[in-house]
């Protein structure tokens, strides 16, 4: 009988997730990271960066979608979209839907992910990377939001944990530099982590977000291969409410849109935290008050 085998996710200090493995598609180190591709009968394809899981074919969409959605449908006229990180090109394919947007740029720092993804995940990248309005730097995305001349109406965070090459992307100068890359009235937001089982980085995170962005905000969703339950989104403006537009607007700007999580309801809800959350967000802004 053969054995068994299981990938199991490091990424916690006291949890661990483990994926049955039908077949190894990648075991490799790039300079930036380990690479571990795997196939399991219900997540399909699971990527996992140093240990963590960083995205699977089942359940891709969910995080992608209300990244995505969620901001570019609040500010209601998007045409130059920054993804930092998001290097399996799935954040972008959400990007690409509204077809008032006219430029999506991407700077993740691994070549190597963005490659394999290529080949891997081309049931939900396939058509960003066909898109001409879709470009690729490889670079580190704080050094790039420093020096840029470039400005977005809206800058995703779509980065690893906050441990090596990701670390820089959780930090105060960080956030200041989307700040400048910002047009007035744009929306930034940020992977912060799961906060039960990462409060740590949760709380880093939205501290960092209240230095810079006179909004300060975050929402959650629920995505199995993200273990622990709710994570969160980090929400920065200078100017955005995330309770605006009502929800009538949000609905007829979302009416042509195909999901499969996203809807206006599950929006406006989203940054309905649940205590334990908003309680960890309220005690991390006023640690610095
Ligand atoms: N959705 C995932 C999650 O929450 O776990 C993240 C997915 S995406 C694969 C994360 C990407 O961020 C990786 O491809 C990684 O190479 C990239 N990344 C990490 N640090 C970076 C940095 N400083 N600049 C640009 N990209 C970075």
């Amino acid at each position: 009988m053969s054995e068994q085998r299981w990938l199991t996710e490091t990424a916690f200090a006291n949890m661990r997730l483990s994926f049955e493995v039908t077949r190894v598609l990648q075991a490799d180190h790039s300079p930036q990271q380990r690479i571990d591709l795997i196939e399991n009968p219900l997540f399909g394809k699971v990527l996992m960066l140093d240990g963590a899981t960083q995205v699977t074919s089942a359940d891709e969409f969910i995080y992608h979608e209300m990244m995505a959605h969620v901001p570019i449908l609040a500010h209601g006229a998007v045409r130059d979209v920054l993804i930092v990180g998001g290097g399996d090109c799935g954040l972008a394919e959400e990007v690409l839907k509204h077809a008032g947007i006219t430029r999506v740029m991407q700077v993740e720092i691994d070549a190597q992910v963005v490659e394999f993804a290529r080949s891997h995940f081309a049931e939900f990248n396939a058509a960003a990377f066909a898109d001409p309005r879709f470009t690729i730097e490889i670079a580190d995305g704080a050094d790039f939001v420093g020096t840029t001349d470039q400005r977005f109406d809206v800058i995703l965070v779509d980065s690893t944990d906050p441990i090596g090459a990701g670390a820089v992307l959780f930090t105060k100068n960080f956030y200041a530099g989307l700040r400048r890359c910002l047009r007035p009235g744009g929306i930034v937001v940020t992977q912060s982590g799961v906060p039960f089982v990462q409060r740590d980085e949760f709380t880093t995170a939205i501290r960092n977000l209240a230095r810079v962005f006179p909004v300060a905000e975050c929402y959650v969703l629920a995505t199995p291969s993200y273990a622990g339950g709710h994570m969160a989104l980090g929400w920065g403006s200078l100017d955005r409410d995330p309770c605006d537009p009502p929800l009538e607007i949000l609905a007829e700007r979302a009416s042509t849109l195909a999901t499969r999580y996203y809807t206006s309801e599950v929006h406006r809800a989203a940054f309905a935290l649940p205590r334990y959350i908003l309680d960890a967000k309220i005690a991390a802004i006023a640690a610095d008050r």
